[in-house]
């Protein structure tokens, strides 16, 4: 096979790319050999030394990420499922406070209980940066809503306030997928729980 095809497949199977997509990276990135170079150190870069930010989980090339580090955020920790949710929300640019990612929800069926959650870490990040809320801001499924309940009992006593997006998330929706103004929306509108 020749291998301008190969790379045509090999772009085919990241998320959001079609053949047609592929075909123009492909090509594109073949005749641009500078900017080839480019992706090609940074992405070895990052691949090399990728790490999950030792308070909220985050993904970075520190130990510690770009939204952990900076000190002048809001003191609020808003509980996400997922990287991509994290990035969702801060493209949004309205918060300004913390994350922190679960990466898996409580659901005993699957094997996964609160042990399984790492909430010393987030225990950890509460602490550290003095955060006076927590935000949760999870998919409306009923292993959320479990997995909500056992945080807010873990973090009993800390002194804590407690909300949870309310509104403006259509039931079965994914929060990487919603628009900015939805969120936003979500966000100001939260409820306290
Ligand atoms: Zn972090």
């Amino acid at each position: 096979m020749d291998f301008i095809e190969k790379l045509i497949e090999d772009f085919a199977l990241l998320p959001g790319i079609g053949k047609k997509s592929a075909m123009r990276i492909a090509l594109y990135l073949v005749q641009n050999r500078n900017i080839s170079e480019v992706l090609l150190n940074d992405l070895d870069y990052t691949i090399k030394n990728i790490k999950i930010c030792k308070y909220c989980n985050n993904l970075s090339t520190d130990d510690e990420c770009n939204i952990c580090k900076d000190n002048t955020r809001d003191k609020k920790v808003c509980v996400v499922e997922t990287i991509s949710d994290l990035y969702a929300i801060e493209e949004t640019k309205d918060y300004k406070g913390y994350y922190f990612v679960l990466s898996k929800l409580i659901n005993p069926s699957k094997g996964i209980f609160v042990e399984d959650l790492g909430l010393d870490k987030l225990k950890n990040l509460i602490i550290n940066k003095n955060i006076e809320e927590v935000i949760f801001m999870l998919n409306y499924t009923p292993e959320a809503q479990i997995t909500i309940d056992y945080i807010k009992e873990y973090l009993d006593g800390m002194n804590l306030r407690f909300s949870k997006i309310s509104v403006g998330i259509p039931i079965g929706a994914s929060i990487e997928f919603l628009d900015k103004t939805t969120l936003r929306l979500a966000f100001n509108e939260r409820k306290e729980i």
